[in-house]
């Protein structure tokens, strides 16, 4: 009994569930999954992506009830399509598969053609390319590509502390992977200042990464706890789940409803709600019926972020 009685105790008032001003699905994640679906409809024939579209278990699954399949490298594609994912690929992949004779459907966001784009301009004015962000993430790799395939040079940066150890010359171009923390960004390009002369700095973070980031920091100090949906390998989820602990509340990263731990909200009566730029409105919708006791709040209002 006892133990049942402290288990209730947290529920004898109802939760207060509060979304985050914006979450969920950007521009580039919405106009991937709409061109992937679309090339779908337009074809018969295998149509497969290569690496995830998007960084969400849920939005793959759907695809593939829908036809699209995923494979890792194009060797293991032998027909048809093949769907180039939001993140973008380095050209020398874009070459290789159509040497292989595939149908390319390029759902490059253009907020990472334009990291890209911004690269090839630094290295025709001569500057070296220092890209802050995540190491293996498909869109840092389609950067290193793109310079590489220029013969330029390009070296990768994560946090402000490793800025020391990098081996830098008189003119550096600094960019960023869309959608990586501004914090970082700036203090990356105030110690590249310290040691370089010459420093161009491109801020190419996303509008969506933003508008993303600016309203889980809002929600977070309103809240208990923060719930951050989005898929295990979504960067842009990880960061949010990061900036809200960074406002001293607890924060917990789940990909589905099944994740959460009812100890988390133990004692805790305002429930903060956000999800990264890949999740979907329906799986946000499912974790919030579930907090809410099977219905949506009654001022439920999600909005996806605008820029
Ligand atoms: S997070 Fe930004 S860069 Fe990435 S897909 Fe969305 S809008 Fe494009």
């Amino acid at each position: 009994m006892g133990t049942l009685l402290q288990l209730e105790l947290p529920r004898v008032q109802k939760r207060n569930i509060k979304l985050a001003r914006v979450a969920g699905f950007c521009f580039g994640v919405r106009r991937a999954v709409e061109m992937a679906q679309q090339a779908r409809h337009a074809r018969s024939g295998n149509i497969t992506s290569l690496g995830q579209i998007v960084h969400n278990s849920q939005v793959i699954q759907h695809l593939r009830q829908q036809g699209i399949e995923t494979a890792e490298a194009l060797s293991d594609i032998s027909s048809g399509a093949v769907i180039l994912s939001a993140h973008g690929v380095a050209p020398q992949v874009l070459q290789a598969a159509k040497e292989q004779g595939l149908d390319i459907v390029d759902v490059t966001c253009p907020f990472v053609s334009k990291v890209n784009r911004t690269a090839k301009q630094l290295i025709e004015q001569g500057y070296p390319i220092l890209l802050v962000g995540d190491p293996g993430h498909t869109e840092v790799r389609g950067v290193i590509g793109t310079v590489e395939s220029m013969g330029g040079s390009v070296q990768l940066v994560s946090h402000p502390e490793e800025v020391s150890a990098l081996t830098l010359g008189k003119k550096v171009g600094v960019i960023s992977q869309t959608t990586q923390l501004a914090e970082t960004f700036a203090q990356i390009v105030a110690e590249v200042c310290r040691r370089v002369p010459d420093v161009r700095a491109c801020n190419t973070i996303c509008g969506a990464t933003d508008e993303l980031q600016e309203a889980a920091v809002a929600l977070a100090r309103e809240v208990d706890v923060v719930i951050v949906i989005g898929g295990r390998k979504s960067a842009n989820t990880r960061r949010l789940r990061q900036l809200c602990e960074g406002e001293g509340v607890p924060a917990y990263h789940i990909e589905t409803a099944d994740d959460i731990d009812s100890r988390w909200l133990l004692g805790r009566r305002n429930i903060g709600l956000t999800a990264g730029a890949s999740t979907p409105d329906w799986v946000i919708e499912e974790v919030a019926r579930m907090l809410n006791d099977g219905d949506l709040p009654d001022d439920w209002n999600l909005h996806n972020p605008e820029r």
